[in-house]
């Protein structure tokens, strides 16, 4: 992406031309939207324009999340607050804001910055690039282009994104460890990061990880599937953190696609698909939703019979060989 996009971003975060702003992370968020909304509110307050960040939920979000530095403002909405400027980070659709969604349809100033395959842009201004890791490394560059300062606090936030959404620096280019050094040099502490963020667990969590693994399923559709169910009884048990965290066993079981059903309202299921070489966003579009080519997700309603043979149908339809051309 051309980082001309900046500068059309500027223009609409302009504060001779604004005064308040709100800044919208996704639902159900992660630590790339998290550290996305409380990075871009501290550079907003730097330029001095009043911003707030939000989650369109009222679900509490995950507990680790609150070590990202700032996380502890954000609010949780029932709607979109007033405000002249809306930011959305690391929202791949309109409808990934939640109870914003209606507000930011409506308003007339909209900047979405974004790094999902899936995005096909629905703001006023779009900065969308599939090829950064995480939604973080958009907004480096892009405070860098506009002569922000980057604190301590900033770079934690920008480091938990790129850290989170790269698997600890498993997948993504040479760019990602020039930047993860550019923010340690501003004093990210990584070793607490890493604790706060994916080390730490209790006795109880890995307990609940052992009774979903040992339900592990397999089907035949398209490349193969390998699926995990965290139904509702096991969501309310547990904590956000521990359900995410069942993602990280279904990228790579040498079946095709690894689906983890999680079934966040009685009969809301939110289905996650990973691969390491199918593409899996096509899969997730199929049924409503989108993600990166191969770590997406879609929101399916039935029960777990009725899910299941859907994500079944769309895997079988949709789960084409991933080749590194059409990587985004
Ligand atoms: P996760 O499986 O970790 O929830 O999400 C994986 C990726 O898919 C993320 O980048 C996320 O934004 C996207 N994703 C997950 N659920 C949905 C959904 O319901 N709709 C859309 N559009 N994207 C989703
Ligand atoms: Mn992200």
């Amino acid at each position: 992406m051309a980082d001309s996009g900046f500068t059309a971003a500027d223009k609409l975060a302009d504060p001779a031309e604004i005064s308040t702003a709100v800044v919208v992370g996704h639902i159900r968020p992660d630590a790339d939207a998290i550290g996305s909304v409380c990075a871009t509110v501290a550079v907003l307050r730097q330029r001095g324009i009043d911003a707030t960040g939000v989650i369109g939920q009222r679900e509490p979000i995950a507990t680790n999340l609150y070590t990202i530095p700032g996380c502890a403002d954000i609010q949780l909405v029932e709607r979109l607050p007033e405000a002249d400027l809306v930011v959305t980070v690391d929202c791949g659709d309109l409808g990934r804001t939640g109870t914003c969604a209606e507000g930011i349809g409506a308003h007339d100033r909209v900047l979405v910055i974004d790094h999902h395959s899936s995005n096909t842009g629905f703001g006023t201004v779009d900065v969308i690039d599939p090829a950064a890791e995480s939604t973080t490394a958009i907004l480096h560059r892009w405070f860098t282009a506009s002569g922000d300062g980057i604190d301590r606090d900033v770079a934690h936030a920008l480091y938990a994104g790129l850290v989170t959404d790269t698997g600890s620096f498993r997948w993504g280019g040479a760019g990602m460890h020039l930047l993860a050094a550019d923010l340690i040099g501003r004093g990210v502490d990584t070793r607490a990061v890493a604790v706060d963020l994916m080390d730490a667990t209790t006795p109880e969590s890995l307990r609940i990880i052992g009774r979903v693994l040992a339900g592990v399923e397999t089907h035949p559709d398209g490349p193969g599937m390998t699926v995990l169910t965290a139904d509702h009884a096991t969501i309310t048990e547990t904590n956000p953190e521990t359900i995410e965290s069942l993602t990280e066993f279904i990228r790579a079981t040498g079946q095709g696609v690894g689906v983890l059903l999680k079934e966040n309202l009685p009969g809301v299921w939110s289905v996650s698909f990973r691969s390491t070489d199918h593409d899996v966003a096509s899969v997730a579009t199929s049924l409503g939703g989108g993600g990166h080519l191969l770590a997406a997700g879609a929101t399916v309603r039935g029960t777990r019979g009725t899910v299941l043979a859907a994500v079944r149908r769309a895997v079988g339809g949709h789960a084409h060989p991933y080749t590194p051309e059409n990587d985004a």
